[in-house]
């Protein structure tokens, strides 16, 4: 059984920066093509002389998770491009916290559309693709917060807790076509989505965590090459936690 990804097909959403860009570019060191989907090309246009150098292909396709027409002529163009899809990584996702007392219709839509409206739209399309080639891997990005919840994130809870049933619904309906659906759960991790944070709060979360630190994009990263690869060949269906403990 091979270990690497060599060659693989991959398809990242909200590749751009943060912890999707940490995933493009692992997945690269990893040799694999990848496609990545967001609004802008943002900082990982910057990985292309690093795909150049490992003659893996990099390519952005933009695409705003919220626009249904968006998301499908997205992944018409990567299908296209790619013809075969080997793995697909939802990441992209947003915040609108606020108390549910004080919460908009509009930051409570939004942030289901991008983030479990979205992901089921792209499963439903490749794994449809996937299910046809008779192998694939899903890796689908949920929260501690999905796991937990967290007052001020009740819309972000719902969406990232969705997930986790989505996830586990999918795995059962796609085992025996052979294409594996896992989920990664972060805790807080260092990227835009967390600098917003007051740095009193960070350190103030820092205490709760076990391992005493926020995480790293790299540190989720790899995780999800984890599941992504054949070293994770019997693992479908599960939510790992890369939360420094936080839950446990
Ligand atoms: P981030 O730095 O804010 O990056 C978000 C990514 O999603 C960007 O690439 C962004 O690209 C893309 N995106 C946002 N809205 C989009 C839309 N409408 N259409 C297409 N792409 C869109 O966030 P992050 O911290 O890396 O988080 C990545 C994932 O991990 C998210 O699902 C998040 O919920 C989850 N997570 C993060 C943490 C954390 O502590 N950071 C903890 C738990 C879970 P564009 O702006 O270019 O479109």
């Amino acid at each position: 059984m091979t270990d690497t990804l060599e060659k693989r097909h991959a398809l990242v959403t909200g590749g751009s920066r943060g912890i999707g860009m940490a995933i493009v570019e692992k997945l690269l060191l990893e040799n694999c093509d990848v496609w990545y989907l967001s609004r802008t090309p943002g900082e990982a246009v910057h990985l292309e002389e690093k795909a150049n150098a490992l003659h893996c292909t990099l390519s952005w396709v933009e695409c705003d998770m919220a626009d249904r027409t968006s998301v499908e002529t997205a992944l018409e163009t990567v299908i296209k491009e790619a013809q075969s899809i080997d793995i697909l990584v939802n990441n992209a996702g947003i915040t609108r916290d606020g108390l549910i007392m004080r919460m908009k219709d509009e930051a409570w839509d939004a942030v289901l559309a991008v983030n479990l409206t979205g992901t089921f739209l792209t499963c439903r399309t490749v794994g449809r693709l996937m299910a046809k080639q008779r192998k694939g891997a899903i890796i689908n990005t949920s929260s501690v917060v999905g796991i937990m919840g967290n007052a001020g994130q009740t819309n972000y809870a719902a969406s990232k807790a969705g997930l986790i049933g989505f996830s586990k619904s999918l795995a059962r309906e796609l085992a025996t076509r052979n294409v594996r659906v896992n989920v990664v759960a972060p805790g807080f991790i260092e990227t835009s989505m967390t600098d917003v944070l007051p740095e009193a709060l960070k350190e103030n979360l820092s205490t709760q965590i076990p391992l005493g630190r926020i995480g790293n994009a790299e540190e989720v990263a790899d995780a999800v090459c984890f599941l992504a690869s054949m070293r994770a060949s019997y693992i479908t269906g599960q939510v790992l936690s890369v939360d420094g403990g936080m839950a446990m």
